[in-house]
């Protein structure tokens, strides 16, 4: 029997801020690999409208 990583936090939710007008968006995070601080990531930003550089900041990061 195994107990799924009830202290591995279920709730893995990254910040990414947006490079252009920071815009905080919040994404799960599905990977394994979460060494990496400060990931940039291409995603779709809402306010500019098009996808843009974000800056991975995790919550416990704070
Ligand atoms: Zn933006």
């Amino acid at each position: 029997m195994r107990i799924r990583g009830v202290r591995r936090s279920i709730l893995d939710i990254s910040q990414f801020y947006c490079n252009e007008c920071r815009a905080v968006i919040p994404l799960p995070r599905h990977e394994g690999r979460q060494k990496e601080k400060g990931h940039i990531k291409h995603i779709y930003c809402y306010k500019c409208e098009c996808r843009t550089a974000h800056t991975e900041k995790r919550s416990f990061e704070f």
